[in-house]
């Protein structure tokens, strides 16, 4: 069943052409039909498969253009998820003239919003909050009401909004039409439908249908304390446009957004603690990227629509293992494809074998991302960069400075270009920022590596690139054979190939870094 088998008017069609829809999606398929004909509707499919249009088309049609009360109601639970339905309405609706439509919410103005209400609406989204205020005020009138939306009921129910809702379908008449959309059926929304709906058609886009085809699934073993590392490896290496990384804790959510501020990352915290405008600026900050790293609780992130979203990462787990699909589902919209990744820790394992048999779907093993992929990416980038530039700009002025400091030098211009480009890799080294902890204290590292400890540290003013150099330089091994840079205030570790531990030590005794004298020595083993 397509959109052009749906017998919808000239004016729809030509909207959903506008917005480039090409096929109706599974649930829209199964919905709209059903509710084109008056009946109740509960649809139930995953987040991202186009819920909002499966009750957005029906409704228009349904509408009345000459009657200028109110006669829909639309319930969505936050302010951002209203005013996202209400664009996705707009938008359908373009070409419908006589058709009013007003988002309302907490928060905003309320004498504008009974201004605007005044002056005709026939379709009002918001949410129940507000909606139930503007009945008590008789700024919405409920007697021409004949269509509800439940969107996103599960999360209305999460966020508290029962008896909100409860009170607005018991005001409404009875023989509305009432339409309940939700990703997940917990029995608190079967109890509701049960009492509000009469004789409704049950929609259930099965999970097997879920798209996370076009959707790359892989999980790296990580140590619980070395997660916040792995992390920013893993956004260096894939350097994705916008990305979601999914915690299991308010408090996570900020701890893991702080940590990668400090890193230098443009990443901000989205959780239910966050007031709705703070929630409002987090948003609009990542849709319009000026960060572009959010880091959410599911709660705080269901729903919420932002296209271009290229990676996912499953920091924790997820405690529901239907939230996985959930998560994941962020990425790889419209048809584009997306990469979902999720940190596995121990016995968690079993964990995400669970996830993979629910979600019928297959998460491979992937080595965690070496200091040596991350390196090669940021080349690659530089080149990339770098191609540009000599093919769009004028470069003689560059050119004749580097000839000068090639005649008056020993060096040639292929030392000069290697010596900027270890520059630039040098400067975009940042290290972790985070305090030693007791378990850092272990020499064996994965690998067959040594973790070596050096008393200089940030506060030095030492860089990463400068230990790589003189530890690759003074024990004469290839620089991509030293491992991970710990940089800490006043000291750092570092990993070599444990083959190379003795050497390394020895060659270092006499060594300087930044014209200081260096004590190293192997890092102290686990206290505990
Ligand atoms: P849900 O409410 O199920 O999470 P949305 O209604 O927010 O999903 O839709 C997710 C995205 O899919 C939106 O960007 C929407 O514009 C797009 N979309 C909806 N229907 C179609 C369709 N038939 N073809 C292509 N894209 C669609
Ligand atoms: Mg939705």
């Amino acid at each position: 069943m397509n959109f052009t088998d749906m017998n919808l008017s000239p004016e729809i069609n030509r909207a959903i052409s506008d917005l480039g829809y090409e096929e109706a999606t599974p649930i829209q398929a199964k919905a709209i039909p059903e509710a084109l004909t008056g009946r109740d509707i509960i649809g139930q499919a995953q987040t991202g498969t186009g819920k909002t249009c499966a009750f957005a088309i029906p409704v228009l049609e349904r509408i009345n253009p000459e009657d200028k009360h109110v006669q829909a109601l639309i319930l969505c639970p936050t302010r951002e998820l209203a005013l996202q339905v209400a664009g996705e309405f707009r938008k359908l609706s373009k070409y419908m003239h006589d058709v009013k439509l007003l988002p309302v919410y907490g928060g905003q103005d309320i004498v504008k919003q009974i201004r605007s209400l005044k002056q005709g609406v026939q379709i009002v989204v918001g949410t129940p909050g507000r909606i139930m205020d503007h009945m008590r005020r008789k700024t919405i009138r409920c007697e021409h009401i004949a269509q509800v939306v439940l969107d996103e009921a599960d999360e209305m129910l999460d966020m508290g909004f029962r008896d909100d809702i409860e009170t607005i379908l018991s005001q409404v008449p009875e023989d509305r039409q009432t339409m309940l959309f939700s990703a997940t059926m917990p029995q608190p929304i079967r109890e509701l439908a049960a009492h509000y709906q009469h004789d409704a058609e049950n929609i259930r886009i099965a999970k097997k249908e879920l798209t996370v085809e076009n959707i790359e699934q892989y999980y790296h073993e990580v140590r619980r304390d070395r997660k916040d590392e792995i992390l920013s490896r893993v956004l260096d290496v894939y350097n994705p446009e916008l990305t979601i990384i999914f915690c299991n804790t308010k408090m996570k959510t900020q701890e893991v957004a702080n940590e990668l501020s400090e890193r230098g990352y443009f990443a901000e915290g989205l959780h239910g603690d966050l007031k709705q405008n703070q929630r409002d600026a987090v948003m609009d900050n990542f849709r319009n990227g000026k960060t572009d790293i959010l880091v959410a609780t599911d709660v705080a992130a269901r729903g919420i629509d932002v296209s271009g979203v290229d990676l996912v990462v499953n920091y924790d787990l997820p405690q529901d293992d239907e939230y996985y699909v959930h998560r994941i589902g962020r990425t790889g919209r419209a048809g584009k494809s997306g990469l979902a990744i999720s940190f596995v820790t121990g016995r968690e394992i079993y964990k995400l074998k669970e996830i993979m048999r629910y979600c019928h779907t297959k998460i491979k093993l992937k080595p965690v991302p070496s200091l040596d992929d991350v390196t090669n990416t940021r080349v690659n980038y530089v080149f990339d960069r770098l191609e540009e530039i000599m093919q769009e700009e004028d470069l003689s002025k560059m050119s004749e400075l580097i000839e000068d400091k090639v005649n008056e030098s020993d060096y040639t211009s292929l030392d000069v270009a290697s010596a900027f480009l270890k520059m630039y890799l040098n400067s975009k080294m940042g290290g972790s920022s985070e305090e030693a902890t007791d378990d850092e204290y272990d020499d064996e590292v994965s690998g067959g590596k040594v973790r070596l400890f050096i008393n200089v540290g940030k506060k030095d003013h030492v860089k990463p690139g400068d230990i790589l150099g003189a530890v690759a330089g003074e024990a004469k091994i290839p620089g991509k054979l030293v491992g991970e840079i710990k940089m800490y205030d006043k000291f750092t570790f570092v990993e070599v190939p444990a083959e190379y531990g003795e050497n390394v030590l020895h060659a270092m005794k006499h060594a300087k870094i930044k014209g200081k004298k260096v004590n190293i020595e192997p890092a102290k083993k686990e206290r505990h």
